[in-house]
């Protein structure tokens, strides 16, 4: 049997790293051809040594050089999307919008995509979907949640006639049962005092204010089609069931697994099979209850901000993400509320005008109108 060919894309990163692990646990039917970073030079010389992929790409100009030199007879570009002609499924783990352009290359080539780059969806939606047409193109998500909601359409015979509604699911972030008014001066550590996950400062504070999730709505309509009004959100602080599908007989299919990001990485490397090594299997003797709750709207106002911005497409979900990161920025930095987050945010979506990108740059034009009107409010 010949092996899978996996490149993957930010491989020093958290996606990438646990991709190597799922890479290894089944050696016989995937092999790394390809790993591809920005500047984490050391990191990606240590796992060219132990994974002997065929091509190395490094974007940075004098980090490649230094790879280059450790790695005789290995080649080593600096074009990220390169990583797409040596593979059969590849795992977009690039965080920012240096990631478009692999997830851009690899549904252009007829290929599997393992999606964990989000500006690819949120902010380039209506680029990344005329692409998912080509033949053979693959978009698999590698997100929990996303991750989750595909594997319950699978089990529909005619997704687009039988499913009633989506429903992701939110651990709450630190601040659930929280009321406005005691968030009205909460500290930044309190913000970043996630019960349940670890996880970067940035992504932290969206989990506080439900922007994540929001995002993730976002992510779940360009993914599955579905209309913003059937897309729901439900909180449960376990992390165990990572999303459901309702279906328009009142069925709901839901899929549960312990936290374990390798199991959606795992999922899109072997899509359309199922790989054997179980990740986050759950065992029911410990998993003693599953609680579920409704999202507060009026205190996590981020979620239906996102919704909002949803609903207005084009360029809009670009904006609010781009306007979303210096907000939380100047957030971290002490130079605003917690409180004042969604409210910023509301006054950006207010005065941006929304239009149908066309190019990469269109994108790129309106992230930055978003970063330029969030400043603005912060220097009100
Ligand atoms: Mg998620």
């Amino acid at each position: 049997m010949t092996q899978k060919r996996v490149a993957i894309a930010g491989s020093s990163g958290s996606i990438g790293v646990q991709t190597i692990d799922v890479v290894l646990a089944e050696p016989d039917k995937y092999v790394v051809s390809a790993l591809a970073v920005g500047s984490s030079a050391d990191i990606v010389i240590q796992q060219a040594r132990q994974l002997r992929p065929e091509l190395v790409v490094v974007a940075n100009d004098e980090c490649r050089v230094q790879v280059a030199q450790a790695l005789p007879g290995v080649t080593v570009t600096g074009t990220l999307s390169d990583v797409v002609d040596v593979a059969d499924v590849v795992i977009n783990g690039v965080v920012g919008f240096a990631g478009l352009s692999v997830t851009l290359e690899t549904l252009r080539s007829g290929k599997t995509l393992g999606l964990a780059n989000k500006e690819s969806l949120i902010a380039a939606g209506p680029l990344v979907q005329p692409l998912r047409s080509t033949p053979g193109a693959q978009l698999v998500p590698v997100d929990s949640e996303h991750c989750a909601l595909h594997q319950c359409l699978r089990s529909s015979f005619d997704a687009g006639a039988e499913v009633a509604r989506l429903v992701l699911t939110a651990s709450g972030g630190p601040f659930r049962g929280r009321s406005a008014e005691s968030l009205q001066s909460v500290t930044v550590d309190e913000a970043l005092n996630h019960p349940t996950w670890k996880m970067g400062p940035k992504i932290t504070i969206d989990s506080s204010t439900l922007m994540n999730k929001g995002l993730e709505v976002i992510e779940a309509h360009e993914l599955y089609g579905t209309s913003y009004d059937n897309i729901d959100v439900v909180v449960h602080p376990q992390s165990v069931v990572h999303s459901m599908v309702e279906f328009t007989d009142g069925s709901t299919i839901a899929q549960l697994s312990m936290p374990d990001m390798r199991l959606p990485i795992g999922y899109a490397l072997g899509y359309p099979q199922r790989i054997s090594t179980p990740f986050g299997r759950i065992d029911w003797n410990t998993l003693s209850r599953l609680d579920f709750e409704a999202p507060d709207r009026n205190t996590f106002r981020c979620l239906d901000l996102a919704y909002a911005a949803g609903r207005l497409g084009g360029t809009a979900p670009a904006a609010l993400s781009a306007a979303n990161e210096v907000i939380v920025d100047a957030f971290l930095d002490g130079r605003m509320k917690w409180s004042a987050i969604a409210q910023h945010l509301e006054n950006v979506l207010n005065r941006f005008i929304a239009t149908t990108p066309t190019s990469v740059d269109d994108v790129l034009a309106a992230d930055a109108e978003g970063r330029a009107l969030a400043q603005e409010e912060l220097s009100r």
